[in-house]
């Protein structure tokens, strides 16, 4: 049976854009249905100097188990060349299960849903881009949490 997941996708260093399409491209072998919300771009988080985030948004139904779909979203990390050193460093792409349906998961290394995904407006405007009605596991409704972190700034982007 398939699931629907949201993966975030972000990424700073070098040709942001084309490796999120790539990236994008690459989630269609894990499942069906893809759809992408359209590119955000955002300050990032770090203290120090580095290119603004492009952010997206993609889901899809999948019938990989959660432990088993973030060690393939890690390997496609790892295909466009991220290098895990410090928290908050500038990456080439970052790929965050956001989420799993309405599974709530503790434990193993897996966080779902995403531990940060109310606290960033980032995620949450391509979320809701996509998934306007989605309420979260916990019921807390994306466009609820988004008028919460309206005085985040985030801009609109292309795909070009
Ligand atoms: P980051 O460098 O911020 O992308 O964090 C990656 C680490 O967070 C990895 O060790 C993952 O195993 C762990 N992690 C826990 N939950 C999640 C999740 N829902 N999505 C992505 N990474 C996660």
């Amino acid at each position: 049976m398939a699931t629907r997941v949201f993966v975030g996708l972000g990424a700073n260093l070098g040709d942001a854009r084309t490796t999120l399409r790539r990236a994008a491209q690459a989630l269609e072998s894990l499942g069906y249905g893809l759809e992408l919300s359209p590119l955000y771009r955002s300050a990032p988080l770090a203290v120090s100097p580095q290119p603004p985030y492009i952010n997206a948004v993609a889901s899809f139904y999948t019938a990989w188990p959660p432990e088993a779909l973030l060690s393939l979203l890690q390997r496609i990390e790892a295909r466009f060349g991220r290098f895990r050193r410090t928290p908050g460093e500038a990456r080439t792409l970052d790929l965050d299960l956001l989420l799993y349906g309405q599974a709530v998961i503790r434990g193993n290394g897996l966080e779902v849903p995403h531990p940060r995904i109310l606290s960033r407006r980032f995620v949450l405007e391509p979320l809701w881009a996509l998934a306007p009605d989605l309420v979260l596991p916990g019921g807390t409704a994306v466009v609820e949490a988004l008028r919460r972190v309206a005085d985040q700034e985030v801009a609109f982007d292309a795909w070009c």
